[in-house]
């Protein structure tokens, strides 16, 4: 158990005890509670963070710690990223520059994870990724988990976010996976559910043409891999599909969410935020559906740490992701933007702790 697990736990051990005790002393339990008049809406957990950029420099580990403890951010995802530059390549995002080919490396995961090994951060826990799978050659994954196994033992709790389709980075050469490379993915997802290790997968739903034109892969990882965590970025909206009906988008994840006991949504990147929660109406019916599905998602900012990024740059994006937040009824609120549904998904022995009523 870590230390703020036992601290929880001896913490609320004492206060049933002393309500117990002394009915009087009920004032001690409710200080525990956490209290949303007062408290702020912005998620404690960060399931979808960026560590490492597309390419140039990044933000210094020890500062985007820093960034996390600022915001209040007690838990969260360290990511490389899944389509990186060419080292020689002057850009540092890949929509500026089609035709530099975009691919997965191993080169951040084994940054992300030497940093955490030199800085040790003690007040946030930090839950390495291993981002470098090419869903698209499958057949490189056992051999690169056997690579982090062997330099960095027990260290990696987490695998993604990978890409199997991501419309975004096509003109770069990016080759998205196929219902036969998905049927080859077998070996470590056998592997990934052993270990109980979650697998984020951003996979486009569609575009404003088509929205559901690639609903089909995805259908198509639970449907044969349905015992293994999966966690599914964005809930599988993007820029470029920015106008479905959003009644829809809902009945499809209620549809997946009922029959894939192991599916989690996530909730991160601004976009979601932008272009779906913020419209009048809107936020009400996805407010309402987290409400009927409180366990089923995680939160995240999706932030990218690039060099010309500040805190500020993190704090509004945490701040803006969040906003979902504060129309989430108490439970919901608690699963997700408190973490609850964070720690069960990566086995944490720590807990959310209850709302104040009033
Ligand atoms: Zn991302």
């Amino acid at each position: 158990m870590s230390p703020r697990g036992r601290r929880t736990v001896i913490t609320a051990a004492l206060s049933l005890a002393a309500v117990m005790l002394w009915p009087s002393a009920a004032g001690a339990a409710e200080e525990a509670c956490f209290d949303r008049a007062t408290q702020p809406y912005t998620s404690v957990v960060d399931g979808h963070l960026h560590f490492r950029p597309f390419g140039g420099q990044a933000v210094p580990f020890e500062e985007m710690v820093g960034y996390l403890e600022q915001s209040g951010v007690k838990h969260a995802s360290v990511f490389g990223i899944g389509q990186r530059l060419p080292v020689d390549s002057p850009c540092t995002y890949y929509l500026d520059c089609p035709g530099t080919p975009v691919l997965p490396s191993l080169k951040n995961d084994v940054v992300n994870a030497e940093n955490v090994v030199d800085y040790k951060p003690q007040d946030v826990d930090l839950a390495l990724s291993m981002t470098f799978p090419d869903l698209a050659h499958p057949k490189t994954v056992p051999p690169g988990m056997r690579l982090l196994d062997k330099e960095f033992p027990g260290m990696f709790r987490w695998m993604g976010e990978v890409n199997l389709v991501k419309q975004a980075i096509l003109p770069n050469l990016a080759e998205p996976a196929d219902l036969d490379d998905i049927r080859r993915w077998a070996p470590f997802m056998k592997q990934l559910r052993e270990r109980g290790m979650p697998l984020t997968i951003h996979s486009d739903l569609g575009n404003n043409d088509n929205p559901t034109e690639f609903l089909y892969l995805m259908r198509e990882v639970l449907e044969r891999y349905p015992d293994n965590k999966i966690v599914w970025a964005h809930m599988g909206l993007s820029k470029e599909l920015t106008t479905m009906d959003p009644d829809r988008h809902i009945a499809i994840m209620k549809g997946l969410l009922d029959r894939y006991p192991l599916l989690t949504l996530d909730l991160s990147w601004r976009v979601l935020e932008d272009t779906y929660f913020s419209k009048p109406g809107i936020r009400e019916k996805y407010a309402a559906f987290f409400d009927d599905y409180p366990t089923r998602a995680i939160p995240g900012t999706d932030f990218v740490a690039s060099r010309d990024k500040s805190y500020e740059v993190y704090a509004q994006e945490l701040e803006v992701t969040s906003r979902i937040n504060k129309a989430m009824g108490d439970e919901a609120f608690r699963d997700i933007a408190l973490g609850e549904n964070y720690f069960r998904l990566l086995g944490i022995d720590d807990t959310a702790p209850p709302i104040c009523t009033a």
